[in-house]
């Protein structure tokens, strides 16, 4: 019993609603960038399934605790379909730093082994709606006490050094609301990088906006950066500026060339871009754009839509399943034939694969052609 592909993602557009409220564990709420998930782990990967929003209430899949309470047993209507785990509570989150910040506080446990940190986590975008990205809810969890502003350099080279020697995290993602300052974040990215690279060696991807000037591609690479996510989010000017007027001022075509840059730095296939499925563009439009993109050697991972409480996208629809399997049929090969495949990637979010299907779509490209050659040998 495992789940293929196109199941996969029927579960990350549909979510799972969970039948025992009281004992969901530990899930993702608030914060920036895809959330409100929560990681389950099946047979050949961790994945982020929506729990939380309204509209799983009409998913057909739910999941409860097995009797013996080892493992969760996943339904697909009344049928069981597939068991899975959930990750525990990592043991670096009982730590607190000499001035009493709880380690949790400043970076979070992902899937089952990335360590993630939003280092400054306030946004100049986001406290005026002209300007805000609609899906993003990066400083309620700083309202709500969960987190705090700014990590600093010395604060979260400890707390990697907690997380990988308690609890074995493989990479860490640090990601950055956007300041003031022209670099975009890549200036802290840089000093932060450079703070947990002398306490521990542990792959680092970057998250930024394309900083003014690509010397900063270089710069965060000498500091200890692996890999770097410019995240465009929505691909269609129309889109982009519907959803996310600020950074809709940034033009594609800087991007385009942020990306041909940082290519050049990192590595086909280490610099990388989020693409939220669902906001709006369409199928062709998804699949153009991330042709593009892997032709210039940047991984598009492209994401179903989670709408986010508290959001001005709360109650937008979930995108369809077929569409994403669709596009995914279609990417898959593509970033097989390029060579960059998630397992190939140093660190990141298409390293850790979790908030996509599309890592299992590569894969399925793979076993298709293994299947192909053994046919063709008799
Ligand atoms: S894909 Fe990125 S955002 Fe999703 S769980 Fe993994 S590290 Fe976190």
């Amino acid at each position: 019993m495992s789940l293929n592909s196109q199941q996969l993602t029927q579960i990350q557009t549909k979510g799972i609603r969970w039948i025992e409220p009281a004992a969901i564990g530990l899930a993702r709420t608030g914060g920036a960038g895809p959330t409100d998930h929560k990681a389950f782990s099946f047979e050949s990967q961790t994945s982020m399934i929506p729990v939380f929003n309204e509209q799983i209430q009409r998913s057909p899949f739910s999941a409860k605790f097995s009797d013996d309470s080892t493992q969760v047993l996943i339904f697909e209507d009344d049928k069981l379909i597939d068991k899975a785990s959930i990750p525990g509570r990592p043991k670096f989150y009982d730590l607190e730093s000499a001035d009493g910040i709880p380690y949790w506080k400043v970076a979070t446990l992902h899937s089952k082994d990335v360590l993630a940190t939003t280092v400054l986590q306030e946004c100049v975008r986001y406290r005026n709606r002209d300007t805000s990205c609609q899906f993003c809810a990066i400083e309620e969890s700083l309202k709500a006490g969960k987190t705090i502003a700014r990590k600093t350099p010395e604060l979260l080279a400890e707390v990697a050094r907690a997380a990988v020697e308690l609890d074995g995290v493989t990479q860490m993602i640090m990601t950055t609301g956007t300041p003031k300052t022209l670099d975009r974040g890549a200036a802290v990215l840089v000093e932060s990088a450079a703070a947990v690279r002398r306490v521990v060696d542990i792959p680092i991807q970057a998250q930024c906006e394309p900083p003014d000037d690509d010397i900063w591609f270089q710069r965060l690479k000498d500091a200890g950066v692996d890999a770097l996510g410019m995240h465009l989010e929505a691909v269609s000017d129309r889109v982009r500026k519907a959803i996310m007027p600020g950074k809709a001022t940034v033009p594609i075509g800087r991007y385009m060339s942020a990306f041909k840059a940082a290519v050049e730095v990192f590595g086909k296939g280490n610099v990388s871009t989020y693409i939220l499925a669902g906001l709006g563009d369409t199928e062709d439009e998804i699949v153009a754009m991330s042709l593009q993109l892997i032709e210039l050697g940047v991984y598009p991972f492209v994401v179903p839509f989670v709408p986010v409480a508290g959001t001005p996208l709360a109650n937008h629809p979930m995108p369809d399943a077929t569409m994403l399997d669709r596009i995914f049929s279609q990417l898959g090969p593509a970033l097989y034939h390029k060579g960059i495949t998630s397992e190939s990637l140093k660190a990141g979010c298409a390293k850790c694969g979790a908030c996509s299907s599309l890592k299992s779509y590569e894969k399925q490209t793979v076993e298709q052609q293994f299947t192909e050659k053994e046919l063709a040998h008799g």
